[in-house]
């Protein structure tokens, strides 16, 4: 059997659950597949940072003030997918005292709200702060719950009329004089779809979609570790005040404390190495920031590879042994009537705390191929259940589960009645 579609969505992480959402609301008629389930990927098992753009406020303004922007609009729309926390950037004995100076005027520069504290005040606020840490940042960061921001814009997004379908692989895209005409979805869901536009939003495997269509173009997706360990009352996040490097940032949850990360190349992100040294170096770097990480139990760990797109390399500044941190974070967006199929387009790159301003870009790119007026109304309209964990965790039983990012946070339903009506 053949469906008929406006807007085909491929991927249901945070982008393509973002994108269906955004076009819904304007009134496009949307379907989005997924092949797992949603967020299972890359969104779910990211760290989970709410950034303020502290992190990338020296190196990188443009993404710094992206980040303030989605920060706050999360605030205002996200309610419980996200958790205001704060955050500190701390500078340890060891750590160059001109980069706190640089990143602090950075952000003053680009309107990240940054206090300056000694030591002493650091430690009062987070007790077991290593007796290192010569003064602290204090900046607007914050915890993302992923399984729960995919499933309430999934939900918002079938309020308007979408339909999402998970457990539906996209296994073939046939192409006629220059159109993508037929997707085939095995799965559950096992059809054929007739889209008039496609939206690729698969992250790391955009590649790979990418050539079902004929579209040549190469992912350099890099893979991070995270580990979660027993924790009560953690504070803030904690943000090491340094270059950029392995094991400088932990995030507080309930009872939890998530340590992460690192970023090695791999080839294939469903097939890459998962080592141990990773999970042990996660510990030895955040124990210099909070001696007594050191020897707490293992909760989880998990790995995940970020979906960034090669041709940023030219952005790259490491000297090619390893470090792959530099190359951008910033989203792309592709539109392969420049490859000769005119209805498609992907989207890559970016963070999940950006994942809405990317959305609202591709929804506005796609909008106008097809000769929708209608404006972005997400910065301002609630996410569903919002307000209230106990339905936002509903939700994800119907979409979804828990992620490794958010088990420790997110209620299990998905075994209950609640689920899937
Ligand atoms: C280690 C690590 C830590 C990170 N930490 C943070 C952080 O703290 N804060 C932050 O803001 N960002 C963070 N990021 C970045 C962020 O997680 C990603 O940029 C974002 O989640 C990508 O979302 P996405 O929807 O583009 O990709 P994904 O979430 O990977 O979604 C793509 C989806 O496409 C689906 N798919 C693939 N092939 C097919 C197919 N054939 N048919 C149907 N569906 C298919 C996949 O199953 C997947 O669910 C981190 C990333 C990594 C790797």
């Amino acid at each position: 059997m053949t469906q008929t579609t406006t807007a085909l969505i491929i991927g249901g992480g945070g982008t393509g659950v973002g994108t269906a959402r955004d076009l819904a609301l304007r009134g496009v008629d949307v379907t989005l597949v997924e092949r797992g389930e949603l967020a299972s990927e890359t969104s779910g098992s990211s760290h989970g940072l709410l950034h303020s753009g502290a992190r990338y406020a020296e190196s990188d303004p443009e993404g710094a003030a992206e980040c303030i922007r989605e920060n706050e609009t999360l605030r205002d729309i996200a309610g419980h997918c996200i958790h205001d926390t704060g955050g500190l950037f701390v500078q340890l004995k060891q750590d160059d005292p001109e980069y706190f100076d640089t990143k602090l005027e950075a952000c003053r520069e680009h309107g990240i709200d940054a206090e300056v504290i000694d030591g002493d005040e650091a430690r009062n606020r987070v007790p077991d702060l290593s007796e290192n840490v010569e003064r602290a940042m204090v900046v607007p960061d914050g915890a993302i719950y992923p399984s729960r921001l995919a499933a309430a814009n999934a939900e918002s997004a079938a309020e308007h009329g979408a339909t999402i379908h998970t457990n539906a692989p996209v296994t073939e895209i046939t192409v006629t004089d220059g159109e993508i005409e037929h997707v085939a979805i095995g799965g559950e869901v096992n059809t054929t779809i007739e889209p008039e536009y496609v939206i690729n939003a698969t992250g790391p495997w955009a590649d790979k979609i990418g050539a079902m269509a004929g579209v040549d173009f190469a992912m350099k997706p890099t893979k991070g570790v995270m580990l979660s360990v027993e924790y009560e009352d953690l504070g803030p996040v904690l943000n090491r005040c340094r270059e950029p490097a392995d094991g400088d940032i932990i995030i507080p949850h309930e009872g939890e404390a998530v340590l992460g990360t690192t970023s090695v190349e791999v080839e294939n992100p469903d097939d890459y190495p998962k080592e141990e040294w990773e999970v042990d170096r996660m510990y030895e770097e955040c124990a210099e920031m909070v001696p007594d990480i050191e020897g707490r139990e293992e909760l989880r760990k998990w790995w995940a590879c970020r979906p960034l797109y090669a041709p940023d390399e030219s952005n790259r500044t490491d000297s090619g042994e390893g470090d792959e941190r530099s190359i951008s974070r910033d989203f792309t967006l592709l539109d392969h009537e420049r490859d000769g199929v005119d209805n498609f387009a992907s989207v890559v790159g970016g963070k999940l705390t950006t994942y809405r301003m990317m959305a609202e870009s591709t929804a506005d790119h796609v909008a106008g191929k097809l000769g929708v007026d209608a404006e972005s109304i997400t910065a301002d309209e609630q996410l569903p259940g919002a307000d209230d964990p106990a339905e936002l965790d509903r939700l994800v039983a119907k979409y979804s589960e828990p992620q490794p990012t958010d088990a420790g946070v997110v209620a299990d339903l998905s075994g209950s009645t609640a689920a899937g009506d």
